[in-house]
């Protein structure tokens, strides 16, 4: 049976590390999660440079500007409205209850309760709130994406939903924090230069343990 950790160490022989996530702070962590939702990264880092060059990449200044502004900022990531709202939303949430500080918010040693108040936030699913988690609060989560959910699949690894998931990579992988942010992000890496919708089997790193390249 392959085990992930297999997988992993193909995957980083093929593409080198990843070095996620590329941008700074941990609000920036958030922003980029919401931003990044149904469209690409390169889009995504394109409207939080413009709402860094507006001065509005900070929770206080984010939760004191229009939804309508930022969204006139962030209309290249896409459904731009939806996502000035809910930036809006929660920068005023976290002004409001933690004083604009993320740190505070981490400061909660509990993750499944950290967890239950960022899906509490509208527009915040598993995903979102699981990068958030990893690569902003440095917590032990793996978020399932569904470059994730596709390759399992294709790997012969398991056909579950996002938990059943997302306890596969945690009961396999050893408990180290920058090895699930490598894993997550070559994993993407593959999904975008191999392992698409329709996939290019050819010469993808993980040919020779895959179940689906073996059965075509
Ligand atoms: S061999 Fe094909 S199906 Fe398997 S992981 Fe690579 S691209 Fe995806």
């Amino acid at each position: 049976m392959l085990k992930l950790i297999e997988v992993y160490e193909r995957l980083l022989a093929h593409f080198g590390p990843q070095g996620w996530w590329p941008v700074a702070t941990p609000f920036e962590v958030l922003v980029g999660a919401i931003l990044t939702q149904r469209t690409t990264w390169g889009n995504a880092a394109r409207a939080i440079e413009n709402l860094k060059q507006a001065g509005l990449l900070e929770p206080a200044a984010l939760a004191s500007a229009s939804a309508e502004e930022v969204a006139a900022l962030i209309r290249v990531a896409g459904f731009f409205r939806q996502k000035a709202e809910r930036l809006v939303t929660i920068a005023r949430t976290l002004v409001d209850q933690y004083n604009g500080s993320m740190e505070r918010m981490f400061g909660k040693t509990d993750t499944g309760e950290l967890r239950r108040e960022l899906l509490s936030s509208r527009g915040v699913g598993p995903e979102t709130a699981d990068a958030v988690l990893l690569y902003a609060a440095s917590r032990l989560v793996f978020p399932i994406d569904l470059y994730t959910i596709r390759l399992a699949e294709r790997l012969g690894l398991g056909t579950g939903g996002y938990s059943e998931l997302q306890r596969l990579f945690t009961s396999q992988l050893p408990a180290d924090l920058e090895l699930y942010k490598e894993f997550h992000a070559l994993i993407d890496e593959l999904g975008k230069n191999f392992c698409r919708a329709t996939p290019r089997c050819g010469r993808c790193p993980l040919r020779e343990v895959c179940r689906y390249a073996s059965s075509t």
